[in-house]
C-alpha cells in the first residue's frame, strides 16, 4: 500500500508520539532521524541520508534489512490464518512447529516453550513461573529474586525491577521489593587493581552467597542472568563465573533464570550464550533474534524439571491462570521459522563468529592504544570500546560531560549508528550478522573519527 505523499510524518511524529527511552522535552522540540527503509545493514532517512546500523536496531535485525523470505512468510500466514489464540487447549500450527524448534536447539533439559511479544513481558512471565513453581513445591516463601547491577531485563514492572540500572527505576518507584541485585562482573570497574581474574570470580560467588544467606534461602527463588549483560555495557562475564554461580545456585535450591534475549540465535557465535559460558539454565528468555524483529515475539523456554512441577499444580488450580492474547501468535511464528531458515541456511551463525573475530581484531587496532579507551571488550558479534578519563588508574570521565553520546551524535553525522550505553561511557556495536569485511572497516573507520573529532573538543 502507497503512503499518501503530502503528509509531513516527521510533524506528526514530533506532535503526536510519545517516544522510549527519549529525552521527551527535546524531542517535541527538534525529532530526529526518521527512518523509511533498509537493506542490509544500511538504513535511508526521510532526508535520503544513509547509515551504516552497526547496532542491528535494538541489537536484533540479525538477518538484515529487507529479506524478503520473511516478508513472504508474514505475508502467506495472514492471509491464510492472520490469528487464532491458544487458550484453552486452542493452538495453531506455526508456533507448535517454532516451539519443537527452539527446544531442540536449546540447552538439555529444556522442554517447552511459552509465547510471549516482548523480552520484557517473557521476563515478567519468568517471574510467575518462579512463584508458581515454588508454591506448588509447598516453597510459596520462595519469591526474592536475585538479578545484577547494569543487568537490562526490560521495562514492565516485574522485569524493570529486576533491571539494574538507575534511568529505569528513577521516578517510577521501582524496583518493587521483590527485587534484589548483586556487583555486575565487570572487571575494569569492580575488581581491586591487580586481582586475578579467579578472586574476582570467588568474590562475586561468595557475595551473592552472602547475599542468599542475609535474605534467607527460603525467601529466594532466582537468579536472572544474561550471558553477556548487553545493555549494561557488554559485559562479557569473567572466565569460570557462571560454573561458580551456579554452584552456589543449586546448593540454595534457587532456580537460574538465563536472559538470551540479545545473545540468543546467534549473537555470540553459537546458537544460545548459554553454549559460551557453560551455563544449564532452568528457564531462558528469548525475544529480538528469534524473528529478527520483523514481527514482535518472545518466550520463556522452560526445562523439563520446572515444566512438571507447573503442570502439575492443575491438579490443585484448575488451568495455568496466565496467557496473552498474543500468545503463540501464528504471523509471529512463521517469521521466526523464516529466520531460523535464513540463519541455517546462510550459516549465519557461523558469519557472525567469523566476523565478530574481525570485528573485534579491529576495533582493537583501532581504539586499543587510545588514550581514552579502558578496554574493548566483546564475544561473537557483539563488542564495546569503553572510554575513561584515564587509564592507569581507570578513571571515569565526568558524567556531565556527557563523553559517549557525543561521540554516538558525532558518528551519526558520519552516517554511522553506534548506541552509547548507561552507566559509563561505552560504546556499543552489534551489526546485523550480514554485514560484511568492508563495512566493518568503515564502520570501525567512522567510530574512530567520530571519538578523535570529541578527543580534541575536550584537550
Ligand atoms: N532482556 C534483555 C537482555 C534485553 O536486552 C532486552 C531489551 O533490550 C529485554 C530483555 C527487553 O526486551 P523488550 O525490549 O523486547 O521488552
Amino acid at each position: 500500500m502507497a503512503r499518501p505523499l503530502n503528509i509531513d510524518a516527521a510533524a506528526l511524529d514530533r506532535a503526536y508520539v510519545l517516544h522510549p527511552f527519549t529525552n521527551l522535552e527535546d524531542h517535541a522540540r527538534t525529532g530526529g532521524p526518521m527512518m523509511v527503509k533498509g537493506s542490509g545493514i544500511t538504513l535511508t532517512d526521510a532526508s535520503g541520508k544513509t547509515y551504516l546500523d552497526a547496532m542491528a536496531g535494538l541489537w536484533c535485525v540479525n538477518v538484515g534489512y529487507g529479506r524478503a523470505e520473511i516478508a513472504d512468510a508474514i505475508r502467506e500466514q495472514a492471509v491464510t490464518l492472520p490469528y487464532y489464540h491458544g487458550f484453552s487447549s486452542m493452538s495453531t500450527d506455526t508456533p507448535a512447529i517454532l516451539a519443537e524448534r527452539i527446544v531442540k536447539a536449546a540447552p538439555e533439559g529444556m522442554a517447552r516453550v511459552f509465547f510471549g511479544s516482548s523480552g520484557s513481558d517473557a521476563n515478567d512471565t519468568q517471574v510467575k513461573l518462579v512463584w508458581y513453581y515454588n508454591a506448588a513445591r509447598g516453597k510459596p516463601g520462595k519469591r526474592k529474586i536475585i538479578a545484577r547491577n547494569r543487568g537490562y531485563h526490560g521495562v514492565t514492572l516485574a522485569a524493570a525491577s529486576l533491571t539494574g540500572l538507575e534511568g529505569l527505576h528513577k521516578g517510577f518507584g521501582i524496583p518493587l521489593d521483590f527485587a534484589r541485585h548483586v556487583r555486575a562482573p565487570h572487571r575494569l570497574w569492580e575488581a581491586e587493581p591487580g586481582m586475578s581474574e579467579a578472586d574476582f570470580v570467588a568474590r562475586l560467588a561468595g557475595e551473592l552467597e552472602d547475599l542468599i544467606l542475609a535474605e534467607g534461602a527460603e525467601t529466594v527463588g532466582a537468579f536472572i542472568a544474561e550471558p553477556i549483560q548487553g545493555a549494561g555495557g557488554v559485559i562479557v562475564p569473567p572466565k569460570g563465573y557462571f560454573p561458580a554461580i551456579q554452584e552456589v545456585l543449586r546448593r540454595h535450591d534457587v532456580l537460574l533464570i538465563v536472559d538470551e534475549v540479545i545473545c540468543g540465535f546467534g549473537r555470540l557465535g553459537t546458537m544460545f550464550g548459554s553454549e559460551v559460558y557453560g551455563i544449564e539454565p532452568d528457564l531462558m528468555t528469548i525475544a529480538k533474534g528469534v524473528t529478527s524483529a520483523y514481527v514482535p515475539l518472545s518466550g520463556c523456554v522452560v526445562s523439563q524439571r520446572v515444566y512438571d512441577v507447573i503442570a502439575g499444580a492443575g491438579r490443585t488450580h484448575g488451568p495455568f491462570g496466565h496467557g496473552y492474547t498474543y500468545t503463540a501468535h501464528p504471523i509471529a511464528a512463521a517469521a521466526a521459522l523464516a529466520n531460523l531458515d535464513i540463519i541455517e541456511n546462510e550459516n549465519l551463525i557461523g558469519a557472525a563468529a567469523e566476523r565478530g573475530a574481525q570485528m573485534r581484531a579491529a576495533l582493537a587496532d583501532a581504539f586499543g592504544d587510545h588514550p581514552l579507551v579502558g578496554e574493548v571488550r566483546g564475544e561473537g558479534l557483539v563488542a564495546a570500546v569503553e572510554l575513561v578519563a584515564k587509564r592507569e588508574p581507570a578513571t571515569r570521565f565526568d558524567p556531565s560531560l556527557k563523553v559517549a553520546p557525543r561521540v554516538i551524535k558525532a558518528a551519526l553525522k558520519r552516517g554511522l549508528i553506534s548506541r552509547a550505553l548507561p552507566s559509563s561511557d561505552t560504546l556499543a556495536f552489534s551489526p546485523p550478522f550480514v554485514v560484511t569485511s568492508a563495512e566493518i572497516a568503515e564502520i570501525v573507520g567512522r567510530a574512530r573519527e567520530a571519538l578523535d573529532e570529541v578527543t580534541n573538543e575536550l584537550s
